[in-house]
């Protein structure tokens, strides 16, 4: 009698994510308008979980952060209502505020992609739902909120390196419809982003 044994090696599982992962995030693999929501269905944030055993911590949270950015951005629509941000700067719900001053409000993202990562918002929206949609006499905030990120950097310690990203729309992942300036730092950035 012959008897077929199929051992689950650590290898095997990280080739599999990261073959997914690849297939995901391919830019020549997917047509346009599909890049950053395709695989979504394929649940890589369940399936990184089950290798969590296997794989670095590390290795995991990669793949659920971005799993679940692309997910979150996927259903968020640009309908120029209310946002979550305006929750947080009512103070209807909570959030660990780093600077704030009349017209601008920098506070720690609640899913953090670095030792440091800073969301500034302008206080009033005024059409900025995204930038893309900056006119002209958005030009003062849009300087405040840039002159902010370099005061919070300094704040956090990390004036030496840090990075400013403005995710605009959905092929940019953007995943709150209320213009907002992420600043990460606190470990080395790759270039180029993903
Ligand atoms: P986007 O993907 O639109 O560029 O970034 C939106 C960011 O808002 C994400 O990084 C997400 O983690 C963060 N975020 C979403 N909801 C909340 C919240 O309720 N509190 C905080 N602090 N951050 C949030």
């Amino acid at each position: 009698m012959i008897s077929f044994h199929f051992i689950w090696q650590p290898r095997m599982a990280a080739a599999l994510a990261s073959s997914l992962s690849l297939l995901r995030t391919s830019r020549l693999a997917l047509p346009y308008a599909t890049r950053c929501n395709a695989f979504s269905h394929l649940s890589l944030g369940s399936l990184a979980a089950s290798f969590a055993p296997l794989r670095p911590q590390r290795f995991v949270r990669h793949i659920t952060a971005s799993s679940n950015e692309e997910a979150a951005a996927k259903n968020a629509v640009d309908t120029s209502g209310p946002t979550i941000f305006d929750k947080i700067i009512a103070k209807e719900i909570p959030s660990d505020i780093v600077y704030e001053d009349d017209n601008v409000l920098a506070f720690r993202d609640i899913n953090p992609q670095a030792p440091v990562h800073i969301l500034i918002i302008p206080k009033l929206r005024d059409g900025l739902t995204q930038l893309s949609k900056a006119e002209a006499r958005h030009c003062e905030i849009l300087g405040q909120l840039l002159y902010a990120s370099k005061i919070v950097a300094e704040k956090e310690g990390i004036a030496e390196g840090f990075r400013v990203v403005i995710n605009n729309g959905p092929d940019a992942c953007q995943s709150v419809y209320h213009l907002h300036l992420h600043v990460i730092g606190g470990r080395q950035l790759k270039w180029p982003p993903g």
